[in-house]
């Protein structure tokens, strides 16, 4: 080797992805593609519920239709008409009126995360999100050049005192929340708090992006408003929506409810980034949605994930230490585990993986100063019999 090639400089990445490299922690997780490690740290809908012969049938239902061709062609950045009127219409049912022009068609809700980056955040700008909260939301804003800002959370999700204070001192662009049965804790903000935040953001004229891909997953309870159903949300209050958890993610189709004025924006961050989603695979989810019961197919999804997430909440008295505590959610993927003591869940998780069961360590989910001592379980994939399995490998992990 000449010494002129030793010399010469070596191509950079951007500055922006100095802080978005990769971690120990996935390194670590991607130590759990064995078949007899029992997996609570994936975030994924159970693959057996997947409505494979609905979606296969929706596939030949367009590419044997008269609009076959059009569903191999470049379409509008909007999205499909059809899709988009069906999503309106199951949104206004759940109490956020949306029409067919108030909805923009993303490829997962996570695009319509950085087309809001794209279009709301300069460098610089503070995003004030839950701590903690979804983790490749706040990588999408440290990618935008945000400085992101954590703010005190309680079981009942942000807390508005602290809000309140934060929106005073950091002049935010934007509030980042996932309201309902948060990942990573499973948690729900009430309604008289939506109300607060509502009120509270619209006052200091900052944008709040509700991200709601867990909505309809409800186990028990009484369904709560949308934030941006709330009074006063209609000119600040983005909404995000997915097909992931009631479809399947591998569709990777997602939407974005915004306010009329902010819409032309974000179509033409959505046409710099991919011109329009898959044309193929957005006939085919309006097709699906058409010819399928949606309602009954929640409702199944639902029923399987209440049994996967009592299970769980069971095998957790016996699986932790005393002093532990943990969330028992309403709905979503997720319970939230905090052990007692100076532990620290990384290193517990290189313990846990020796006994063939898996977590996430809650570090990874916290913009601010981490509490170590966190941990995140996901109960959707395994039956409970597994769940109990896993649980008791956790509990040996443990002791
Ligand atoms: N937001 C939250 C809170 C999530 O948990 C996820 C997926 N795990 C997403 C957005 C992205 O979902 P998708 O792109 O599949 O719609």
């Amino acid at each position: 080797m000449s010494s002129s090639v030793l010399t010469r400089p070596a191509p950079v990445l951007a500055q922006r992805l100095a802080g978005v490299a990769s971690s120990p922690v996935r390194d670590l997780l991607a130590l759990l593609d064995r078949p007899e490690v029992i997996s609570f740290a994936g975030g994924l809908p159970a693959p057996e519920l997947f409505d494979l012969d609905g979606v296969r049938a929706a596939y030949e239902t367009v590419l044997w239709g008269p609009a076959a061709r059009r569903a191999l062609q470049y379409a509008p950045t909007e999205g499909d008409r059809e899709l988009r009127a069906r999503v309106a219409a199951r949104m206004t049912a759940r109490g956020l009126l949306t029409t067919v022009d108030d909805l923009l068609v993303t490829s997962g809700s996570q695009q319509a995360l950085t087309l809001v980056a794209t279009a709301l955040l300069d460098p610089g700008a503070v995003v004030l999100v839950e701590d903690p909260t979804y983790l490749a939301a706040l990588q999408c804003f440290q990618l935008a050049g945000a400085r992101v800002v954590p703010v005190r959370t309680d079981e009942h999700g942000m807390d508005p005192e602290a809000l309140a204070e934060a929106l005073h001192r950091e002049r935010p662009a934007l509030v980042y929340l996932v309201p309902t049965f948060a990942n990573p804790t499973g948690r729900t903000m009430p309604a008289a708090r939506r109300a607060e935040v509502v009120e509270l953001t619209a006052r200091h004229g900052v944008w709040v992006v509700e991200d709601d891909p867990y909505g309809e997953l409800r186990y028990r309870g009484t369904p709560v408003l949308p934030l941006a159903a709330w009074p006063g949300a209609d000119e600040h209050v983005l909404h995000l929506g997915s097909f992931s958890k009631i479809a399947a993610p591998g569709l990777r189709l997602g939407w974005l409810r915004a306010p009329a004025r902010l819409l032309p924006a974000l179509t033409v961050a959505k046409q710099a980034a991919d011109l329009h989603t898959s044309t193929i695979d957005q006939a085919a989810a309006a097709a699906w949605f058409a010819a399928t019961d949606l309602d009954a197919h929640v409702a199944r999804l639902c029923s399987a994930y209440r049994r996967r997430r009592d299970a769980m909440v069971e095998a957790l008295p016996a699986a932790l230490p005393a002093g532990s505590s943990w969330t028992d959610p309403d709905g979503g993927m997720f319970v939230w585990v905090r052990l007692p003591g100076a532990v620290d869940t990384a290193e517990l998780l290189r313990h846990a993986l020796g006994h063939d069961v898996a977590f996430v360590p809650g570090a990874a989910f916290s913009p601010g100063t981490p509490d170590r001592a966190t941990l995140r379980l996901s109960f959707t994939t395994h039956t409970p019999e597994r769940i109990g399995e896993g649980m008791a490998r956790l509990g040996a992990a443990l002791r």
